[in-house]
């Protein structure tokens, strides 16, 4: 790295992003209620829509995942740790920018040293301000909503899961192997 250092940031998304929460999600949710539910099911962003479950119970399960069930939460791709030092040897910064309760941020922090995830910063977003409102240049996010309200020259990159299947986007990727990929 240049004395300089990086010019552009990166932010990227934890859950279903790094993180491939919903799997244990649905898991606990189908031990919970008897269902037989899987991922690839999940084909709204608003899982209400899809189980008869409230917005409320959602975020509780999704809580209760990440303290009881973190170990058991997988990487949505190998070697995440070698990627995120290959886009930062790039010159980017990397940004791991998550929104979330903060009764979750010690097991998230602990799940991103278990993958070795390479990180310029780490930020834990409690409240409603959108993403689009924070510095970077580049965001990679499965959230549609998250995406919608950018700004050029920021520009959004889509990570592919079947509750944005059908949300229409230019640039969208399956892995974050393909992100370091167009950079
Ligand atoms: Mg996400």
């Amino acid at each position: 790295m240049s004395g300089i250092g990086p010019t552009k940031t990166l932010a990227i998304d934890v859950d279903s992003v790094l993180a491939d929460t919903m799997i244990v999600w649905t898991d606990e949710y189908n031990i919970r209620t008897g269902a037989r539910i899987s991922k690839s099911e999940i084909s709204s962003w608003d899982v209400s829509l899809i189980l008869p479950i409230s917005p409320s119970n959602i975020s509780c399960l999704f809580n209760d995942i990440w303290k009881h069930r973190w170990l058991e939460i997988p990487p949505t791709g190998d070697r995440l740790g070698e990627v995120t030092r290959s886009i930062h040897r790039k010159g980017y910064r990397i940004s791991i920018m998550t929104k979330r309760d903060r009764e979750t941020v010690p097991f998230v922090a602990k799940w991103l040293d278990r993958y070795d995830i390479f990180s310029d910063d780490l930020l834990f977003v409690y409240d409603d301000i959108p993403k689009s409102d924070y510095p970077y240049d580049i965001i990679v996010d499965d959230a549609p909503s998250n995406l919608i309200g950018l700004v050029p020259p920021k520009v959004g990159i889509l990570f592919d899961q079947p509750w944005n299947k059908y949300f229409r986007w230019p640039i969208r990727v399956g892995s974050l192997m393909e992100v370091d990929l167009l950079l």
